[in-house]
Order: C-alpha cells, then sequence, then structure tokens
C-alpha cells in the first residue's frame, strides 16, 4: 500500500496545457472552422496558430528538436482543437500518426533527418497504409516495392490518405516479399517530392471537410534503401504497433468533438424558452444532458488511461494491456462521440438540423471517428482477441503504477518478460459457466 497513488490523474502541467490550447483553440480557430467546412478547405489559421505556438506535433521528443510532450498532454491538445474543429485537430493528430513508425522502429539517422523538420514546423507526416480493395484487410495491399541497387521501386496506390498533399513526408507501407504475406511487407518514408510520386483527386466527405484526403500514387517512384523503416518484412507490425498509439489520438478527436457539441446544447438549452421557460428547465431534457456529460466522462476516463499505457510503452515499458486499452478507448470514444453529437442536433431542434449552428457539422465529423484507423467493428475483433488469448484482464487498468522499476502492469516486474499467466480469464468460480472457447484456455 505504500506505492504513490493516483497515477493516472492529469498533473497541474496537464491542466495549464488545456487552458492554453483552449484558448488558442477558441481565439484562433474556431472563428474559421465553420467557413472551413462550408468552402472544404484546409485550416490554414489552424496551421499558423498550432505551429506558432508548438503545439502542431508535441509528441516528438526534444532529442529530435520537439517539444517532448508525453501521450496524455498530445491527447489533452488534440481534445482542446478538436472541441472547436475536428478537421484542425487532425494536424497534431497525423503529424503523431505519421511519426509514430519513424519513433518506434528506424534508424536514429531517418529519425534525425525526418522528425527535425516537423518538429520545427517544416513539414508533416501522413500515414499510407490503406488501398482501395485493402481497408480492414490491410495486408492484402497490392503496393510494391522492387530492389534496385541501392533504392526500391514503388508502385501502386495507397487510398483515403489524410493530409496528402499537404504534408510533406509519408510513412508508406508496401509489400517486398509477396509470398510472405504479412510478414514480406515493409514501411518506408517517403518524400513527396521524390520522383514518381503524385496524387489523386480530393475526396468529397460527409465530414472533417477542412482536412484533405486523397490517393497517394506511386509510378516507379524510386526511394533510396535507407529509408526503409526497419528491417525488410517488419512493416506490417510497425503498422499495427503504430495503432496502438494513435488510435489514442483518435479517441481524444471523439472526446474533442463530444465536448464541444454538448458545451453547446447545454448554452443552448438554457436560453432556448418554449411554454414560457429555458428548455432546460424540462426533465426530460435535463436527463439527456447527464447521460451526454456521463458517458463523454467515461470515454475520457478510457482514453486517458489507455493515452498513460501508450507513454509507458513509447518510454521502453511492456504494455500487454495497450493494445485493448487503445482499441476500446477509440471505439468507446467515437461511439459516445456519435450518440453526444446526434443528441445535441435533438436538444437544438430544428436549429441543430442547419448550419448556423456548429453542431450539425459536429454530427457529421463525429462519423468519421467510428471508421478511420480501423472500424469500430475491427476495434471490437481486436478487443475480443486480446481478451480471449489472456493478453488483456480487466482489472490491468484497475490500478495504474507510475513508471518506475517493478511497476510493470498488474505488478509484473517491468523489464523481463510479461510474467502474467498466458490466460487470467477464470472461470472456475462460476462452475457451469458453458461457453468452450472460454474455458479452453
Ligand atoms: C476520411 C478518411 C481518412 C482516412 N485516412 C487514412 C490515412 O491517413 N491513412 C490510411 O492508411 N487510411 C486512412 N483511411 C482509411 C480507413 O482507415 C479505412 O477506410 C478503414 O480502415 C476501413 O476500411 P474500408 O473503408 O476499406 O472498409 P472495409 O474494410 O471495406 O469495411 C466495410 C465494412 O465491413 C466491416 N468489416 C470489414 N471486415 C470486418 C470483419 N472482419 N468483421 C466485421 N466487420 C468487418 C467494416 O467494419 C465496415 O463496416 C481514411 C479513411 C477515411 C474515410
Amino acid at each position: 500500500m505504500n506505492d504513490p497513488f493516483p497515477a493516472y490523474a492529469p498533473s497541474e502541467e496537464h491542466e495549464l496545457l488545456r487552458a492554453t490550447v483552449r484558448e488558442l483553440a477558441e481565439d484562433k480557430i474556431a472563428p474559421a472552422a465553420a467557413d472551413v467546412d462550408e468552402q472544404s478547405r484546409y485550416p490554414q489559421e489552424a496551421l499558423d496558430a498550432l505551429t506558432g505556438a508548438g503545439l502542431h506535433a508535441v509528441h516528438i521528443p526534444d532529442a529530435y528538436g520537439g517539444e517532448g510532450a508525453d501521450a496524455l498532454a498530445t491527447v489533452i491538445v488534440i481534445e482542446e482543437v478538436a472541441r472547436v474543429c475536428a478537421s484542425s485537430s487532425l494536424i497534431p493528430a497525423v503529424n503523431k500518426l505519421g511519426t509514430v513508425p519513424v519513433l518506434l522502429s528506424a534508424s536514429e539517422e531517418l529519425k534525425k533527418r525526418y522528425l527535425a523538420p516537423v518538429a520545427r514546423g517544416e513539414a508533416m507526416f501522413s500515414y499510407a497504409l490503406s488501398e482501395a480493395g485493402a481497408g480492414s484487410d490491410a495486408a492484402s495491399m497490392k503496393t510494391r516495392a522492387v530492389r534496385d541497387g541501392d533504392s526500391w521501386m514503388l508502385n501502386g496506390t495507397k487510398m483515403w490518405i489524410t493530409n496528402a498533399g499537404v504534408s510533406q513526408y509519408y510513412t508508406v507501407m508496401a509489400v517486398t516479399d509477396p509470398d510472405r504475406g504479412a510478414n514480406g511487407i515493409s514501411a518506408f518514408v517517403v518524400d513527396k517530392d521524390d520522383p514518381g510520386v503524385s496524387f489523386g483527386a480530393l475526396e468529397k466527405k460527409l465530414g472533417i471537410k477542412g482536412s484533405p484526403t486523397r490517393p497517394v500514387i506511386f509510378e516507379d517512384a524510386r526511394i533510396p534503401a535507407d529509408r526503409m523503416i526497419g528491417a525488410e518484412g517488419t512493416g506490417f507490425k510497425t503498422a499495427l504497433a503504430t495503432l496502438d498509439h494513435t488510435r489514442i489520438t483518435i479517441a481524444a478527436q471523439a472526446l474533442g468533438i463530444a465536448q464541444g457539441a454538448l458545451d453547446y446544447a447545454a448554452g443552448y438549452v438554457k436560453q432556448r424558452e418554449q411554454f414560457g421557460q429555458p428548455v432546460a428547465s424540462f426533465e426530460g431534457v435535463q436527463f439527456m444532458l447527464a447521460d451526454m456529460a456521463m458517458k463523454l466522462e467515461a470515454a475520457r476516463q478510457l482514453t486517458y488511461h489507455a493515452a498513460i499505457l501508450s507513454e509507458w510503452a513509447m518510454r521502453g515499458e511492456r504494455q500487454p494491456g495497450l493494445t485493448f486499452a487503445s482499441s476500446a478507448a477509440k471505439c468507446f470514444a467515437s461511439d459516445t462521440a456519435m450518440e453526444i453529437t446526434t443528441d445535441a442536433v435533438q436538444l437544438l431542434g430544428g436549429y441543430g438540423y442547419v448550419k448556423d449552428y456548429p453542431v450539425e457539422r459536429m454530427m457529421r465529423d463525429a462519423k468519421i471517428t467510428q471508421i478511420y484507423e480501423g472500424t469500430n467493428q475491427i476495434q471490437r475483433m481486436v478487443m475480443a482477441r486480446q481478451l480471449l488469448k489472456g493478453l488483456f484482464s480487466p482489472t490491468d487498468l484497475r490500478f495504474l503504477r507510475p513508471a518506475g522499476p517493478g511497476n510493470g502492469p498488474s505488478g509484473a516486474k517491468s523489464g523481463g518478460l510479461f510474467s502474467r499467466p498466458v490466460c487470467p480469464i477464470k472461470t472456475d468460480y462460476f462452475p457451469s459457466f458453458p461457453d468452450p472457447v472460454l474455458n479452453r484456455c
């Protein structure tokens, strides 16, 4: 009982960061949000404001010239920007998505070369995994990389790439050995100025209209061999390990969108009068608000928990619960954001349905969080697999101890092989439990 407690509450510094980002977002990003959506234009105001304040890629370690913000601080930045403009929140979020493969698996030389310009705000970084025929089943990708002397020649098309064309750099996953399935996929850093790289037409989307989404096309694109991230054949592993960290940023985006909608609806119902009184005085409306706030807080706790696990993992602590936690956070926060934004539209009545008010934009923006970085059906698959393989036990999230010697998950010693029993699901306290799958473990 001598462990320091609590371990995962945001620190004063985190709360100060939130206040700073909130002020900047409300002053500099919110005023343009409706126009960015209406015109489907890039949120240049947001990029300028975020870069000016050093908030465009806070997660980059100081060793590479970045702010060195932890995963929780990064979540808070994305959350606060998304509260006013979901499109703009993809600036810090996608910079993290594009660079985590480099941080996790690249050589020191690649890290220095490609992270520093992002930290300085001179370049952005996108992540190119999906293809037209390979979405949920990303390992079935067709983009091919063939060795040619000191380079690799890339051919194929990546689809749905966020910030494509705006980003200077891309982490691109391509097949280097078609006979080895997922183990024949490698990751590369691609520069948009590399010969043979071009971009398809912008997608016309339901929401996040300020965030450009378009195909990235490779036609005999020659990429120097030293731009491979990690060893040949490890690209798919790196891609999935990245998502363990970055699904939490999508959860953060969802939290922000939902908070923005809840704040707006709560303010509106206090002012709007029907039957001679503010609609906020009706119990039916109050119950809706209470449910919205309750679900949002649950999503926030799950997301912050996952962010702490992510931070420990980035610092080299083995975190077997991270995959479950990041999928759970992304899935729950995005489903919650969809519900809350829909309810916010409902609370504004007819006014909620028109563009004079921001909640219809928030409802459209929320939808994508249930789809990208793996649909929520895929998140549920991931969670169930983790559970059934015994890699996650709900008790893992009950007590989070500060990182340090001997303070691994569930009190297991960190640094060595994970020492928990292979299958922590126990059903013997429930003798008639009939499930043959669980009992096999
Ligand atoms: C705006 C936008 C931005 C994006 N940004 C990026 C990006 O920057 N980089 C990138 O690489 N990708 C990006 N994506 C791609 C995104 O990650 C994929 O769209 C997503 O993973 C789903 O793939 P899909 O669209 O091919 O759907 P599909 O895989 O075809 O799925 C269709 C439906 O089937 C369901 N389904 C599929 N398999 C299963 C299963 N096994 N069990 C149950 N249900 C299943 C899905 O949940 C979905 O409902 C983006 C997409 C959009 C729309």
